[in-house]
């Protein structure tokens, strides 16, 4: 007997005939007395049209006041979805059942479309699966303390289903995606993009961070934490796809980078003329952090020794912006900057490889790659295990293609 956790994302579950080809590969698979848990997301762009459905009202839905309506209003799509899928499972013979975040016992913190998961008591889940039935469970949402929903962030379906497995002590967890794994670029823009066999937690984790989209990161994090090995795999296909876990278990061809990762969702902040004395970090950065606005990229110049002022610039989620956007302004007044600038055509590209470590020409490859490309750098940032650069958004591609052309040529 296994018990294991089955994650489908909306474009798997896109139509009813998609929603019934899932129930029917699912039980194909199913030996007799194996137990199933069925974590699925909203299907194919519901999250997106709920999201205009709210703009509707309001052009800026995400604003403070509105978070936990947006949460109530983005938890129905996965509400959709598993009722759907526990039908099709009846149709076919089998009996199932629907069970929302708050239901499989997800407790979460109260922080709005951002949620965390704090702890999950999925005792209802037991007794369901004791009955015999498939459990079909809501992804991307728990409950707080009060019992109201709250959601996971966008993808945040994968984190729903490696942590529930993690709770159940499942043999296993697999992500049924539309991609056939984990690649050493975006296939949709590398042609010659290889699959991984396997990749680690902390490449992945890294990998996902910086952009590559198979994968949420606090997903990821929370495979490592519970070491359930994640089988990223196709839902169209019987395929093996690529498995996260700990270490190394199989022979892979060698190269001195993992991946190429990027992200095109990034906005830059500059503070220009800001006085050269302690605290003026603090303040700008606490202002975000009190508004939950997380940073990535941090630079800060010596621009005047002699006025003692310095330009500090960052990078955060294009999402962001408008609200980060507002906070900064604000504290700009308060320290007397000379100005705000912002820029929304930036990108962040960045190689990711735990082989890296102390080996400094990995660096100058990708530096190289990009001038090759013609590509300008505008800010480097570096990790234990990668290296990133943010560059103009419009030549993402151009860039991406010629650093994994000169990593992964055979
Ligand atoms: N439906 C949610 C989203 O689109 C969660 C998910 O798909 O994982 O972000
Ligand atoms: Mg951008």
């Amino acid at each position: 007997m296994a018990l294991v956790v089955k994650k489908f994302g909306g474009s798997s579950v896109a139509t009813t005939e998609k929603i019934l080809a899932v129930a029917q590969r699912i039980l194909s698979e199913k030996k007799p007395d194996d137990k199933i848990v069925v974590v699925v997301s909203a299907m194919g762009d519901t999250t997106d049209n709920l999201i205009t459905l709210a703009e509707g009202i309001d052009k800026e839905p995400y604003k403070a006041s509105y978070l936990r309506e947006m949460d109530m209003l983005l938890t129905t799509g996965e509400q959709i979805s598993i009722s759907l899928l526990a039908m099709a499972f009846q149709k076919l013979g089998q009996p199932a059942i629907s069970l929302t975040g708050s239901m499989v016992g997800m407790k979460t913190d109260s922080v709005h479309t951002k949620g965390r998961i704090l702890d999950i008591n999925p005792a209802r889940v037991f007794e369901e699966l004791e009955k015999g039935n498939i459990v079909v469970v809501a992804g991307f949402q728990g409950a707080d303390k009060l019992g109201d929903p709250v959601t996971l962030g966008r993808g945040g379906s994968d984190a729903s289903a490696v942590a529930l497995a993690g709770a159940l002590k499942a043999d296993e967890c697999e992500i049924f995606t539309d991609v056939d794994g984990v690649y050493s670029a975006d296939p949709r823009i590398v042609k010659n993009a290889h699959k991984m066999k396997e990749i680690t937690y902390r490449e992945m984790l890294e990998m996902a961070r910086l952009g590559a989209g198979v994968m949420q990161p606090r997903s990821v994090e929370m495979g490592h934490y519970f070491h359930i090995p994640i089988h990223v795999r196709s839902t169209f296909n019987d395929k093996i796809g690529t498995v996260i876990r700990e270490a190394y278990t199989l022979e892979d061809n060698y190269f001195e980078i993992r991946g190429v990762a990027h992200d095109p969702k990034v906005a830059k902040i500059a503070v220009l003329g800001v006085s050269n004395t302690p605290g003026i970090a603090y303040k700008i950065f606490s202002a975000l952090a009190d508004a939950n606005i997380s940073v990535d990229m941090i630079v800060q110049s010596i621009r005047n020794l002699e006025k003692n002022i310095t330009d500090m610039v960052f990078t955060i989620d294009e999402s962001d912006l408008a609200q980060a956007k507002k906070v900064i302004d604000k504290v700009a007044e308060e320290i007397d900057a000379a100005s705000v600038l912002v820029e929304e055509d930036v990108a962040k590209v960045s190689i990711v490889g735990a082989g890296m470590v102390g080996n400094p020409g990995v660096a100058s490859k990708m530096f190289g790659a990009l001038s090759k490309a013609g590509v300008n750098i505008d800010i480097i940032s570096t990790s234990e295990i990668s290296v990133s650069c943010l560059i103009k958004g419009s030549q993402l591609v151009e860039a991406v293609n010629s650093i994994h052309d000169e990593f992964f040529k055979e």
